[in-house]
């Protein structure tokens, strides 16, 4: 199995997974034009995606148009149902496949999708609909592979954790520099807002990662690092957290993956 983030940050997120030729988006933050250039890449095509999942309904995780691209190709949208209404609220296409199995509600957190079990767990952030990280899993040969992908999250809720458990890889965001963020020039009621119900810094995400490890049976292959902000963070200070944090977790083999902007990151495969 092989996970890349296609591009992560506040202007676009979007995931690619997937297993032969069998691939699963999570969100569309980007023009259908650079997913399927950056899919391309890889070997893919748009035509060998099973499904789009959908973690919230902020602009940078669904982009309209790819949304309307991706439906009118058949590729079936996934998400819980409060997500979906807020879809068929927000876009006359979506609320045109409103019944139909273009739109899929993932109902009671789980929904097969192509040769991938995906299960929700939702996460706090000020999203309409609420916003949900997801564990994927697929059978290889050598056993069942799991990524969780965690983005968007003030803090880490109860059950998260145990969620994020036994992943080969997780992709989990590290979005701000407590400090940076601190003393940057954004208005107060921004930083309160990121703080509490916006996103994780890189001292929690490196908190959160310790305690999935805490809670696994083995170590993960990599932790992946999403959503770093571009005002108050660097891809350097994230990844230098992250490391500091796995060290002295004793995880000293656990690969550290940077995202970028406008992107795609280094290819990461597992269990294969
Ligand atoms: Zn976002
Ligand atoms: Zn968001």
């Amino acid at each position: 199995m092989h996970v890349r983030v296609l591009g992560s940050s506040s202007a676009g997120n979007c995931t690619v997974l997937w297993d032969d030729h069998r691939a699963l988006l999570i969100d569309i933050g980007f023009s259908a034009r650079y997913i399927s250039r950056h899919l391309r890449t890889v070997g893919l095509t748009l035509r060998d995606v099973a499904g789009v999942v959908i973690t919230h309904m902020h602009g940078d995780h669904v982009h309209p148009f790819t949304l309307s691209s991706l439906m009118a190709l058949g590729i079936p949208i996934y998400a819980p149902y409060a997500v979906l209404e807020v879809l068929c609220d927000q876009f006359r296409d979506a609320r045109k496949a409103r019944g139909t199995p273009r739109l899929r509600p993932i109902a009671s957190g789980h929904a097969d999708v192509g040769p991938f079990a995906v299960d929700a767990c939702p996460v706090p952030h000020d999203a309409p609909g609420g916003c949900f990280a997801y564990a994927v899993s697929a059978e290889t040969l050598s056993g069942t592979a799991k990524a969780t992908i965690a983005t968007d999250l003030g803090y880490v809720p109860e059950g998260l954790t145990a969620h994020c458990a036994d992943s080969h890889v997780l992709v989990v965001e590290s979005n701000h520099d407590a400090e940076m963020l601190e003393t940057s020039r954004r208005p107060l009621w921004l930083k309160e807002r990121i703080r509490t119900i916006g996103h994780l810094s890189n001292d929690q995400s490196g908190r959160f990662v310790r305690d999935i490890l805490s809670a696994s049976r083995f170590h993960p292959e990599a932790v992946v690092l999403a959503h770093v902000s571009k005002e108050c963070n660097t891809n350097a200070r994230a990844v230098a957290s992250m490391q500091k944090n796995l060290q002295e977790h004793g995880a000293h083999a656990v690969r550290v993956v940077e995202t970028f902007r406008n992107a795609p990151n280094e290819t990461v495969s597992f269990c294969m």
